[in-house]
């Protein structure tokens, strides 16, 4: 099952010119309706509920409801995120519901160094050295 926006919830991510859902979206599947400042899923046969648009809106309003026969219908599983664990809550055809929190990082939030300390100069790209690659790198024999 796709991908789905609960509109009541959905408040277009406050007009930003993206949204949290068409920034994440590996298939770039999700649109905002600016008239109505909500957002869908434009092509609802191409969403392989990656989960990942339901992991990062910032409202809940992005619900994925599995096959009937992994999730009988009545239930639901919604993730909620925080800095550094995401709580799955999973309910059940009974309404019984569980919670599962799983830590997402070790370090604190924006403490990564992209680079990890390497030089992201534009003139290593004149470096002669880049010219022998990949034989000076080694990954080639
Ligand atoms: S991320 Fe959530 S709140 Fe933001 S536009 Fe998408 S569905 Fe709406
Ligand atoms: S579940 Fe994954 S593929 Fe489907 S709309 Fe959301 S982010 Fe895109």
């Amino acid at each position: 099952m796709p991908s789905f926006v609960i509109n009541e919830k959905c408040d277009g991510c406050k007009a930003q010119d993206r949204t949290a859902c068409q920034y994440i979206c590996p298939n770039d599947l999700m649109i905002l309706d600016k008239d109505k400042n909500k957002a869908y899923n434009r092509a609802v046969d191409m969403c392989w509920e990656c989960y990942s648009c339901v992991k990062i809106c910032p409202t809940q309003a992005i619900e994925v409801r599995g096959y009937a026969d992994f999730m009988p219908l009545g239930a639901s599983v919604q993730p909620m995120r925080s800095t550094d664990a995401i709580m799955w809550a999973v309910k059940f055809r009974n309404q019984k519901v569980k919670r599962f929190k799983f830590p997402i990082r070790t370090t604190p939030e924006g403490t990564i160094d992209p680079a990890a300390g390497f030089s992201t100069g534009t003139d290593n790209l004149k470096d002669t050295h880049l010219r022998t690659e990949p034989g000076s790198l080694g990954t080639r024999p």
